[in-house]
């Protein structure tokens, strides 16, 4: 009952989308116009409250209203960490006055945001941290290094986790700030990965300011803040969301406000390539492609594989449904983000596999740039084989970030499950007094 209510909802909101898209998209608008309207209309960011520029639909219907987008032709909506985390977080714990700052740059595209939360000795044990923000009259200095930021190098503001208070225990001494990305205290330096390409950074913060107004959820408040922050990451990433390429690229820094927006639309059928790769829909039709291409689908291993990878991403649609019926009915199912966050890294680990095994030796060759990419096409004939090389690379990452495999399983073991916790005194020792690594 529930899933068919929902359906007609979603229905209702695809029709009203489409007329509302027939009376306002325009390609001859610039990118910032564009994401203005669309925006401040609420179609940007749907799954955000009223009062925060969405209008308060469910993800599945979000997701709709994004497909629905594409096939219109139109410009997509701004994406990346900015809507994906730092929008929902303020909209959860930001005041009225911040929310009409922060999220309406976001929606509109105006700002970008990166998460500035891991640190070199603290990335698992975040609330760990030892950035350190002190009080200087109504503003903040802040002092450390974050590190593995994604976007960091085209962000305008930061989500920085600091911490206020060292003489309580450490979880009670974070908190959530909103940071200038443009001041000089802060340096941003890029990190190249083993794909070749440079999406994340490390961020170092000399006396950078920061000021109260920009405190979200309350001084000290910031673990209660970083965990909604976190929730949103595990239910995006599980979702196959995350850091969308295609269309145009939000803030200031990309300069793509001024384009025009009609130039920006991707071409009908090109996918947009996600933080987490293709989504799993799209990685299975590709490796079943590329099997019945390269004869490699009458190796019964193979067949078996892509089996395996077809039934992993329809559980993940199954459990969606799961919750999404969950939740029309006034309940959750516990642990969900977490066990959908761990269904990706499965599927992310057996398409690497299965992608390596269908190109055999092939596998070795990557191309790191355009260049190299039109060199082994011509030598190798095969010009999937860099989405296959690139795939396979990047599958260590979604199974690390948003939290490991390894934290996932405490987390649902300790909260969900109800088993014992390692022993430690972190929640009654003050964090000046706990033993740290040097
Ligand atoms: C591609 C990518 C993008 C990222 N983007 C961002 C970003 O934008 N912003 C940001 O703030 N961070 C980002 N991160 C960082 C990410 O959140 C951390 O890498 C992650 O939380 C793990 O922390 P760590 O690297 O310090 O590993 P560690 O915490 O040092 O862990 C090392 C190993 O020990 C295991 N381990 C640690 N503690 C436990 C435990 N209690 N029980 C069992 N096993 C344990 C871990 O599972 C892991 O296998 C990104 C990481 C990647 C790979």
């Amino acid at each position: 009952m529930a899933i068919a209510a929902d359906a007609t909802k979603s229905s209702d909101v695809v029709d009203e989308l489409t007329a509302w898209l027939e009376e306002n998209w325009d390609p001859d608008l610039t990118v910032g116009e564009w994401w203005e309207r669309l925006g401040l209309e609420g179609w940007a960011a749907p799954s955000l409250p009223e009062n925060a520029y969405g209008k308060g639909l469910s993800r599945n219907d979000a997701v709709r209203v994004q497909e629905a987008i594409a096939r219109f032709g139109a410009l997509g909506p701004p994406s990346g960490l900015s809507v994906l985390l730092a929008a929902p977080t303020i909209a959860t714990h930001g005041t009225q006055e911040q929310i009409d700052l922060f999220v309406r740059e976001i929606v509109t595209g105006q700002k970008a945001w990166c998460q500035l939360f891991s640190e070199p000795g603290a990335g698992s044990d975040l609330a760990g941290l030892t950035t350190r923000a002190v009080a200087d009259g109504d503003e903040w200095i802040v002092n450390g290094q974050k590190v593995w930021t994604s976007g960091g190098h085209v962000a305008d503001l930061g989500m920085v986790l600091a911490r206020t208070n060292w003489d309580v225990p450490k979880h009670q001494g974070i908190t959530w700030f909103a940071l200038d990305m443009h001041q000089p205290g802060v340096e941003v330096r890029p990190l190249r990965e083993m794909t070749g390409r440079a999406l994340f950074t490390e961020v170092f913060m000399n006396d950078a300011r920061v000021g109260d107004g920009a405190i979200i959820g309350g001084r000290n408040n910031g673990w209660a803040v970083a965990n909604t922050t976190l929730m949103y990451e595990r239910a995006g990433l599980g979702a196959g969301g995350g850091g969308s390429e295609g269309g145009a690229v939000p803030g200031t820094i990309a300069r793509q406000l001024g384009k025009r927006a009609g130039d920006l639309v991707p071409a009908a059928g090109r996918r947009t390539r996600r933080r987490g790769g293709e989504s799993s829909t799209g990685t299975t039709k590709l490796l079943m492609e590329l099997a019945k291409g390269t004869g490699a689908d009458a190796d019964p291993t193979i067949r078996q594989g892509l089996a395996h990878l077809y039934t992993l991403g329809e559980l993940g649609r199954f459990n969606s449904l799961r919750v999404k019926a969950a939740r029309a009915a006034g309940t959750e199912v516990p642990g969900m983000a977490n066990v959908s966050k761990l269904a990706m890294s499965d599927i992310v680990r057996l398409s690497r596999d299965l992608g390596l095994q269908i190109v055999g030796p092939f596998g070795m060759l990557h191309a790191y740039d355009e260049k190299e990419r039109a060199a082994l096409d011509a030598a190798t004939g095969k010009p999937f084989l860099p989405a296959v090389t690139e795939m396979a690379l990047f599958a260590q990452a979604p199974p690390i970030y948003g939290g490991t495999d390894q934290i996932q399983r405490n987390i649902n073991g300790e909260r969900v499950l109800g088993l014992p916790k390692e022993p430690n005194e972190d929640k009654t020792r003050p964090f000046s007094e706990l033993p740290k690594n040097t």
